[in-house]
């Protein structure tokens, strides 16, 4: 057993390590930055330098890379090793603060949404000196942000970056506004729950729709799916238990605070959990999570799908985004404490809340937008695509009675008595949770729970940050010039309350009445994204990004173009999957069965006329006749998306032709083939069933 204070953090260069290794003023510098965000000076960034080389060099690294987080959805590396060349033909390992600040990867083979196109190939990467160095499999990574050679933004960190920075600054000054004179920084801290199936290695070489797509494109429903619920926090099989104690060391050694994990609904499904951290390094850690899961699960003969709905008719993989705001006094600026009804300063935060999740809400339903997510959203395993806000009864009440003007009553914490004596009583929380809520007040934090698992966090996280630093804003210019401040924060609290009221909603996301409900609310209610995107370049989402400078307008419209294009490459390559397996293997598969099933047949009717084949017969008519529709969809399909092809010019219009058109054929060869494999011997289908896969570990 692993002494774990010891394994946590060695292959991160933490602040031990630059206190260890740093010259005293160095240090100091480094932390400067750091803690103020102050520019580096060159001399401090080549002691930084020399010193992380001389780490990873003992630590047996030959090589660095500069690790970004480009528009593709995955982390970017390029390694260069140490090497110099020395006088006498030998070289020696040399890293320069020249190295460390700045990369200069070829940008041209990264999506821009058409913003590359007009500048020059190259960009740029910059250390980000707030989210700290580690090393990976003899590669010391630096985090950097990535941008073009004229200074676009080309990734998800540097916009995270600016909205941390904007919402300090908006944040601090309510603050001092309020008194709270000694605030000088505000952080957002995030906690993200990671939803992931783990399955065979060999189920998975023999399944291309999910080498491709990342999930199943076809599949008839095992005899047994998640009915019995008796996989959540079920008892954890041994060879997944072998992979999660790899895991957390794994993680536990690159420095995240692996916490929790524990089985998931669905069979072959699980969960892991960290503790908190802000925002930017809770970012940078859940991508680190998600490769080092899949790079484990290598290890174990295992594969890790991240995917959003590997699985037809089981539920499918999320992320919960649990967020708040917090002092660096210490202060969690989200945590109703013991008096809410008389501490304006929660109130206050809380309607800032409040406003920018019923203002941008559509904002909050595009950011988690996807492919893979519109299988989620709107089913009854995740939230719904409406985005409305759960504050549980006592917050629920303290609204109400602020905004009729009634005395505030709370539900009272109180003890939930568990009747048994050797039992501690528990104190229950102040709020309950909902499930079905896609953002939940949780105790002192949100829980923003429509995210897909395979996520970057970046972008709900800056988009979060930016719509509560703009309401902070506009509550600062509406108060700083105040002769009551209690009064006025009162008004404020109230007509916000008020006006944005609507968007909190307690009950069941999940229910029919809720969709009318909100209908009548007038919240939107985007099932796809084709639908949710375009909202993006709305002038009022312009104006928030450009107004806080976050994003240029340009910028935002590349992100908008990128999105599009990224969903119709991957619709298009799931409806070629598909043609693929139904072309090539499945109608194959069908003939030669009929056809085992007709010589079977025949061969029974020449011992004696008297044999029935019933059997062989009525089943050949059933495939027969199944194949014959499943051969004339895969036609359809086939033409649609040779008619699709012809739309690429068109971003939207080939996405929403891929939506509307394309997909429901899709699905509708799907259920042709899994009728026809429920009917096929198992020995003639091409695939590994659903009960092999789901229940093969
Ligand atoms: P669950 O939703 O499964 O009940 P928990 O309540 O255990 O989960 O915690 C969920 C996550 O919320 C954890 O990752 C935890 O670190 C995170 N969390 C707790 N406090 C904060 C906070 N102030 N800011 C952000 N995340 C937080
Ligand atoms: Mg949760």
């Amino acid at each position: 057993m692993e002494n774990v204070p010891e394994l946590f953090g060695s292959m991160v260069f933490n602040d031990q390590k630059m206190q260890e290794r740093l010259p005293r003023t160095t240090y100091k510098a480094l932390k400067k930055t750091i803690k103020n965000g102050e520019p580096l000076d060159i001399s401090v960034a080549n002691a930084v330098a020399n010193a992380m080389k001389d780490w990873a060099v003992e630590m047996g690294c030959t090589h660095y890379t500069h690790w970004f987080q480009p528009m593709t959805g995955v982390t970017a590396e390029k390694h260069d090793s140490f090497i110099y060349p020395a006088e006498d033909g030998r070289v020696i390992m040399e890293f320069s603060g020249k190295e460390l600040i700045k990369g200069e990867p070829d940008a041209s083979s990264f999506p821009s949404g058409g913003i590359r196109a007009t500048f020059e190939a190259r960009g740029y990467t910059a250390w980000d000196p707030t989210s700290p160095a580690f090393i990976r499999e003899k590669t010391l990574y630096i985090p950097t942000a990535f941008c073009s050679y004229t200074g676009e933004v080309l990734d998800k960190k540097t916009p995270l970056l600016r909205s941390m920075e904007r919402l300090s600054s908006e944040a601090v000054k309510v603050l001092h506004l309020l008194g709270k004179k000694d605030v000088t920084r505000v952080t957002t801290t995030v906690g993200p729950e990671q939803e992931y199936f783990l399955i065979d290695k060999e189920m998975y070489d023999k399944r291309p729709d999910i080498i491709y797509t990342g999930r199943t494109l076809f599949g008839a429903p095992a005899p047994k799916g998640q009915e019995l619920e008796d996989h959540y926090f079920g008892s954890i099989k041994t060879r997944v238990s072998a992979f999660m104690s790899d895991l957390d060391k794994e993680l536990w050694k690159l420095g995240v605070l692996a916490k929790t994990k524990h089985n998931e609904v669905a069979p072959s499904q699980h969960e892991l959990a960290p503790i908190f951290e802000t925002s930017n390094i809770a970012t940078d850690h859940n991508e680190l999570t998600m490769e080092v899961m899949k790079k484990t699960a290598e290890k174990h003969g295992l594969v890790c799908l991240l995917h959003e709905k590997p699985f037809a008719g089981v539920n499918g993989s999320g992320k919960h985004n649990n967020w708040s705001i917090s002092t660096n006094t210490g202060e969690n600026l989200l945590d109703p404490g013991k008096d809410p009804e008389n501490d304006l300063q929660f109130q206050l935060f809380l309607a800032a809340v409040v406003k920018a999740v019923h203002e941008y809400q559509d904002l909050l339903r595009l950011t988690v937008a996807s492919a893979g997510n519109d299988h989620r959203l709107g089913a009854n395993e995740a939230p719904p695509a409406i985005i409305s806000m759960y504050l549980g009864d006592d917050l629920g009440a303290l609204v109400d009675s602020i905004v009729e003007c009634r005395e505030y009553k709370s539900s009272g914490k109180g003890d939930m008595l568990t009747g048994v004596d050797v039992l501690p009583d528990l104190i229950k929380d102040t709020s309950d949770r909902n499930r079905t809520s896609p953002f939940a007040f949780t105790g002192n934090k949100f829980e923003f729970r429509a995210l897909g698992s395979s996520l970057n966090i970046a972008c709900p996280n800056y988009m979060l940050n930016t719509m509560v630093a703009e309401e902070l804003s506009q509550f600062y210019d509406e108060l700083k010039d105040a002769q009551d401040l209690d009064s006025a924060v009162r008004d404020l609290v109230k007509k916000v309350f008020t006006e944005h009221r609507s968007i909190i909603f307690n009950g069941d996301n999940y229910s029919e009445e809720w969709v009318k409900e909100a209908e009548r609310r007038g919240l939107c209610n985007y099932r796809s994204l084709p639908e949710a995107m375009p909202h993006y370049i709305d002038q009022k989402n312009i104006d928030l990004f450009v107004k806080n400078g976050i994003l240029s307008e340009a910028e935002i419209r590349a992100r908008y173009e990128i999105e599009i294009e990224h969903y119709r490459k991957l619709l298009n390559i799931e409806a070629r999957t598909m043609l693929d397996m139904a072309e090539k293997y499945i109608t194959p598969a069908v003939i030669s069965f009929i056809g085992s099933l007709a010589d079977a047949a025949g061969a029974k009717k020449q011992l004696s006329a008297s044999f029935s084949t019933y059997a062989e017969e009525s089943l050949i008519g059933e495939l027969s006749q199944t194949l014959e529709a499943f051969v004339k969809k895969t036609d359809e399909l086939r033409q649609a998306v040779d008619e699709a092809a012809g739309l690429t010019g068109d971003n939207l219009g080939c996405a929403k032709f891929f939506r509307e058109k394309v997909f429901p054929l899709m699905e509708e060869l799907r259920t042709l083939g899994d009728a026809m494999e429920r009917k096929t011997s198992a020995k003639y289908w091409p695939y590994p069933s659903y009960g092999e896969i789901l229940f093969g570990v």
